[in-house]
């Protein structure tokens, strides 16, 4: 039993472990351990950022995608799939919207759609930092050049989110038919890096075919890599899909992992995601109280919010929705945290 507490110990203070320990700490989760990497991951959280939770205004701005990844319900090879894209004029009113809301970092995620050319994007971003010069731009529109991501870093975007989904290449080609690779995913980390975006990896938890050392893996490469956000969250299983039977991945084990992160790197900006308010009502205040301390609401226009799918029974009219603000301030400070009007960069020096 003591084996593991001095694992965490040894995390708190190190803020690395080997691949063996990590997947030690895996092996033997139990309440103990889970409530010393909780107690440790907000005593970290709140050097750096109080009891302060950052929102991101979410835009999900094109369900149309050239990639076939297996898991993903907005894959090319889905019929089912409805397809959309927003204008420009359509993702500026939803900013418009957001910034009137207190939201002070907008989103932009999608699928891989080839309308997003260069040009198209840095009209877009410049457009967006032209009326909202207080505000942040985060991209999520997968895999480019390294020279489009200057272009777009040049035009006024501040961050980029694009998770390595699993750190093991074996793994990767499980969930990803054979034209993409890991070793692509992570040279594009890499570029985001060397340019000067604030970069986020991640990975699902619970994954067709992820094992325990695959977890150690991921963790181990987030401990290397030191991105500036990381988003995890459970898989769920997508009805047109081939693993549409699969199980979903485990919430518990996504806090657990959490925590985790947290004490790996103490000042990460680490949301509670989607998919674990999906798989949990109370999924979002647990992963708060688990370590983290960004929430992602949904900005998208209500019309497309469904065929945003990207797994099965996705929340969306609900308290996810960032018209729904109020409710998740209040849910936040029933839990003792405070959700503020701030673009939420990550924070560098610790407050105690
Ligand atoms: N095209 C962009 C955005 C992808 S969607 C990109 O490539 O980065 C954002 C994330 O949703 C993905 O990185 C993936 O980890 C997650 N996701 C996709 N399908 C999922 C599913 N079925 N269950 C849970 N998460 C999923």
């Amino acid at each position: 039993m003591s084996k593991i507490l001095d694992l965490i110990d040894k995390l708190y203070e190190t803020h690395s472990l080997s691949l063996d320990e990590y997947e030690y700490l895996i092996t033997h989760k139990c309440d103990e351990a889970t409530e010393k990497l909780r107690t440790y991951a907000v005593a970290n959280r709140r050097k750096f950022y109080s009891n302060h939770v950052f929102v991101r205004g979410l835009i999900e701005v094109s369900n149309i995608c050239k990639n076939d990844c297996y898991y993903c319900g907005i894959r090319k090879s889905n019929e089912n799939c409805d397809r959309y894209r927003l204008s420009k004029e359509e993702i500026l009113s939803c900013c418009n919207e957001g910034y009137e809301l207190g939201f002070r970092t907008f989103v932009l995620q999608g699928g891989e759609d080839g309308t997003f050319t260069d040009t198209w994007l840095c009209d877009l971003i410049s457009a967006i930092k032209n009326r909202y010069p207080d505000c942040a731009i985060t991209l999520s529109l997968g895999e480019r050049t390294k020279e489009s991501y200057q272009k777009l870093y040049n035009s006024g975007a501040n961050r980029y989110l694009l998770r390595h989904e699993t750190a093991d290449e074996l793994h990767y080609s499980q969930l990803h038919p054979s034209n993409l690779t890991l070793e692509n995913r992570i040279k594009c980390l890499r570029d985001l890096k060397e340019i000067g975006f604030q970069v986020g990896c991640g990975f699902m938890v619970g994954s067709p075919y992820q094992s325990v050392k695959n977890i150690a893996q991921d963790l181990k490469f987030i401990e290397e890599f030191s991105p500036h956000m990381c988003g995890i969250g459970p898989f769920i299983p997508h009805k047109d899909t081939i693993f549409k039977n699969e199980k979903a991945g485990d919430a518990q084990l996504c806090c657990y992992l959490l925590s985790i992160i947290r004490l790996i790197k103490p000042n990460i900006l680490l949301p509670a995601t989607t998919a674990l308010g999906t798989v949990k009502n109370d999924g979002r205040e647990r992963g708060i109280l688990s370590g983290a301390n960004v929430i992602m609401p949904n900005l998208s226009p209500l019309s497309v919010r469904k065929k945003y799918a990207l797994y099965d029974n996705k929340i969306s009219t609900g308290d996810e929705s960032a018209q729904s603000l109020q409710n998740l301030k209040k849910s936040m400070h029933a839990i003792g945290y405070e959700v503020v009007v701030d673009r939420g960069d990550i924070n560098t020096i610790s407050k105690e």
